[in-house]
C-alpha cells in the first residue's frame, strides 16, 4: 500500500461534512479513494512479483509438431514426469503432446501399441521415456527400432537406456547410440558440456548441476553417438556422457540419462534441454 492510500473504516470514517458535499470536485475524490481501495485490495501485478519466472524462450514457432510420448514401467512417477514434459516442451516449442503410458509399473512389458506397423506414423517425433528392463522379445523390439530405423525421430530419457537391457539383440541399442547396463547412486552430479557449438546445447550453462539423480554407467558409445556433455563418477573418476545425439538408419536420435527424479523435470535447464532436443530432433533447430 502506497503512503497516499488512505482506507477508509468504521474507526477513521469518511468525514461527513466532506461526504455530503456532492459535487464535480467530491466524485474526482471518492472515484481516487475507490480506486486506492481497489489497488490495496488487489494482489500484486504478476510483472511485479519478484518470484514470478519470465515466460521461457521460444525455440519453435513453425507449424506445430505432432509429439508422441511412450511411458511406463518401473522406478519412476511417469504421470507427473509426463505432465511436466508435455507442459514445459509446449511453452517452448509448438507441439502437441500425444502421451501413451501403457504396460504397469514393472520392468516387463509388451504394449499393443506397437502391434500396428503404422503406429507413429501420425507423429514428428517419438520421446521415449520408459522403463521395462526385463523385455526381451527380439520380434517385439525389432516393431520399434525398425520404425526409427526408416527416419522416425526420437528422443530418449533416463531409463529408456535400461529398458531391453536384459535383450540380446543390440538393435535398441544401437538405436540409442549408446549401451548402459546400471547406474551409480543419486546425487547432485555436475554436467559439463563439451560440444558448445551445437545448437541443442545454446543457452546450457557452463556448468549445470543436477537435482539429485542417478548417474547411468555408460559401457559404450556406438559409432554414429556423438557425445555432447558428460559428468564425472564419484566412485570412480570416470567420464560418462550423459547428453548426445546419434543417428540411427535415417532418423535423427537425442538423448540424455538424467531424468530419474521429480525435481530433474522441474528444472528449467533440463526442460529447456529436452525441447531444444526434441526440436532438433525433429530437424527444427
Ligand atoms: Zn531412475
Amino acid at each position: 500500500m502506497t503512503n497516499d492510500c488512505v482506507i477508509f473504516t468504521p474507526k477513521n470514517p469518511l468525514p461527513q461534512p466532506i461526504a455530503l458535499r456532492y459535487n464535480a470536485f467530491m466524485t474526482l475524490k471518492i472515484t481516487s479513494f475507490l480506486t486506492c481501495l481497489l489497488l490495496c485490495l488487489m494482489p500484486p501485478v504478476l510483472g511485479e512479483d519478484k518470484n514470478t519466472q519470465p515466460a521461457p524462450e521460444k525455440i519453435y514457432n513453425g507449424k506445430k509438431l505432432k509429439v508422441l510420448l511412450i511411458t511406463g514401467g518401473c522406478c519412476h512417477n511417469y504421470i507427473f514426469q509426463s505432465t511436466a514434459l508435455s507442459q514445459g516442451i509446449e511453452e517452448r516449442v509448438n507441439a502437441e503432446f500425444t502421451v501413451i503410458n501403457e504396460g504397469g509399473k514393472g520392468t516387463r512389458a509388451q504394449i499393443p501399441f506397437y502391434n500396428d506397423p503404422k503406429w507413429a506414423d501420425p507423429y514428428d517425433v517419438v520421446i521415449h521415456n520408459e522403463c521395462f528392463a526385463d523385455t526381451t522379445d527380439a520380434e517385439y523390439i525389432r516393431k520399434i527400432t525398425e520404425v526409427h530405423k526408416a527416419g522416425k525421430p526420437a528422443v530418449v530419457i533416463h531409463c529408456a537406456m535400461h529398458t531391453y537391457r536384459s535383450a540380446k539383440i543390440d538393435d535398441w541399442r544401437l538405436f540409442l547410440g549408446v549401451t548402459s547396463r546400471r547406474h551409480e547412486h543419486k546425487s547432485r552430479y555436475a554436467v559439463i558440456p563439451f560440444a558448445k557449438e551445437h545448437p541443442v546445447m545454446k543457452g546450457f550453462p557452463e556448468k549445470w548441476i543436477t537435482p539429485k539423480d542417478e548417474l547411468y554407467v555408460i559401457d559404450k558409445l556406438w559409432p554414429e553417438t556423438k557425445p555432447l556433455a558428460y559428468s564425472t563418477s564419484e566412485r570412480t573418476g570416470k567420464k560418462h556422457a550423459v547428453i548426445w545425439t546419434n543417428t540411427y538408419g535415417k532418423a535423427r536420435v537425442f538423448g540424455t540419462t538424467y531424468g530419474h527424479a521429480d525435481d530433474t523435470f522441474r528444472d528449467d535447464v533440463f526442460i529447456n534441454l529436452l525441447a531444444r532436443g526434441t526440436a532438433w530432433a525433429a530437424g527444427k533447430l
